[in-house]
């Protein structure tokens, strides 16, 4: 590039590079399976590659387009690979993609109506489309009292939730009794809420993670529930938030929402539903049932850069009662002031989340709902959730291994089995075992431990998975099992 007069926002060269962008981006999902899925390098490994400070003179796009090859690629790991398996997914999608590069090419800041009245609006439409889908009550659409708003994380839904539900609670009670407030979780609750807890003040001793294992499948008992409500009211506490899962972290445990509900409500508790993963899987008929008694709920939760073709960030939070959220967030500085604020005719999103600024991240969700439909997001979904069984068979024909919890949605949690029954040797060994397979490039898992037991996750959800894929793992999973188990491989 030459170097007299920067030209920035050159209508011509940025059809011209983003072209070639669009091109590199391409070849790289055409050989994404050439990379190890993990990347293998060591801590540091940038540093030697990069020079200390920044260029005085352009270099071409070219050049840097090299780099990307040679140097940052070797530190990426391919979370689009169809071999990615752990965690939980983060799809990209060409809808995603469109969605996301139409975003940056207008590049506004919505957080006022006024700034961009489509942003605010197509939100609106947009989350009440999905909510529809969802099959979520009407408090939760923006014609009724409640709405929904785009956050960038699930982590940011819960704090903004926690904030309103604190803030609520505090005006039924007074200001000085923050000190006694509750908060319901389990320990399978994403750490998120510890998160959302910390910034709002909520007292370390006043975080309730109830405790659970393999006779609830690792859910909530409404029991431990009721029963450490009555405790903390007896003493004087006052319960005020609970959080339920659909489909936790570790094991896509359910947590009882009709149950839960009726003791929030009983108890005039906050009751926010994070089902950051498998909210998405609740479009399909078959799979809403476990949202149901979510119209009990004051705030719900899905990410729809997780398993919904939105690429990151979205993630999509319904609530109730906006204005709890709004009073809890909203500053109204002489800077920001404008007409339709000020009459009260619009939705400011800025009052809804902790930023001020905010992307125009609806486009790609409306692009994902438009190009795709209804019909094949589901077929989409309940694909994967068919290679997930496959491959819990898979697991369940090798006497070596065992699957540990019920497989509900997309995600398959096992172990192979440890000598004697001694567990110690058994962490280790699937310790070792994931350490092993992961090492391989060949595919990507990741672990959690229930009950005390170190086990593997396999999490079917990247767009680009087939059944080959599935069948492949497996076979790297089995061969790496028989290296530990015997020092010799069995081919
Ligand atoms: N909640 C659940 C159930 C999750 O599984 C995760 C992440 O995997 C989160 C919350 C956190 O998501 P985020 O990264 O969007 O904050």
């Amino acid at each position: 590039m030459d170097n007299v007069g920067l030209k920035p926002m050159d209508a011509e060269q940025l059809r011209d590079y983003a072209h070639q962008m669009v091109d590199f981006i391409a070849d790289y999902y055409n050989s994404i399976e050439s990379f190890p899925v993990l990347s293998q390098v060591q801590p540091g490994y940038l540093h030697k590659l990069i020079p200390d400070s920044a260029p005085n003179h352009p270099e071409s796009l070219q050049n840097v387009l090299d780099d990307v090859q040679a140097k940052i690629f070797p530190g990426v790991t391919h979370w689009q690979s169809p071999n990615y398996f752990a965690y939980y997914p983060s799809n990209s999608s060409v809808a995603g993609f469109l969605g996301e590069m139409l975003s940056a090419g207008l590049n506004i800041v919505g957080f006022s109506w006024i700034t961009s009245p489509a942003a605010t609006e197509l939100e609106m439409i947009v989350l009440d489309w999905l909510g529809k889908m969802l099959k979520l009550p009407e408090h939760f659409l923006s014609t009724g009292q409640g709405g929904g708003v785009i956050q960038g994380t699930a982590s940011e839904a819960v704090l903004v939730v926690l904030l309103a539900a604190r803030d609520k609670a505090l005006r039924k009670v007074g200001k000085n009794a923050l000190e006694k407030l509750v908060v319901y979780a389990s320990d399978q609750t994403h750490a998120s809420l510890q998160k959302a807890c910390q910034i709002t003040g909520i007292h370390p001793e006043n975080c309730r993670i109830l405790k659970t294992d393999s006779s609830t499948n690792y859910s909530i008992s409404p029991h431990l529930l009721t029963d450490a409500i009555s405790h903390d009211l007896g003493v004087g506490l006052i319960p005020f938030f609970l959080c339920a899962t659909v489909g936790t972290t570790s094991s896509t445990a359910v947590d009882p929402l009709l149950e839960l509900g009726k003791i929030s409500k009983s108890n005039e508790m906050w009751f926010h539903v994070d089902a950051a993963y498998a909210g998405s899987a609740c479009i399909c008929p078959e799979y809403r049932q476990y949202l149901n008694g979510v119209e009990e709920t004051d705030s719900f939760n899905m990410n729809a850069h997780k398993w919904f073709l939105t690429n990151f960030d979205c993630s999509a939070l319904w609530v109730k009662d906006r204005n709890a959220l709004i009073q809890s967030l909203s500053t109204n500085p002489e800077y920001l002031k404008n007409k339709a604020s000020e009459a009260n005719m619009v939705m400011d999103y800025k009052d809804w989340q902790i930023p001020l600024g905010r992307r125009f991240r609806s486009l790609k969700l409306w692009m994902v709902l438009r190009l795709y439909g209804l019909e094949n997001l589901q077929c989409y979904i309940r694909n994967h959730i068919q290679l997930a069984k496959h491959f819990e068979a898979l697991v369940a024909q090798d006497p070596r291994f065992e699957v540990v919890t019920p497989r509900i949605f997309s995600l398959v949690c096992f172990r192979l089995l440890p000598h004697y029954n001694n567990e110690d040797d058994g962490n280790k060994l699937n310790h070792d075992l994931l350490d092993a397979v992961n090492t391989t490039g060949k595919i990507f898992i990741s672990h959690t431990v229930l009950s005390g037991k170190y086990i593997l996750r396999f999490a079917v959800g990247a767009p680009l998975t087939e059944e080959r894929h599935v069948n492949a793992a497996w076979k790297v999973l089995q061969h790496e099992a028989s290296t530990l188990l015997s020092g010799n491989p069995i081919e």
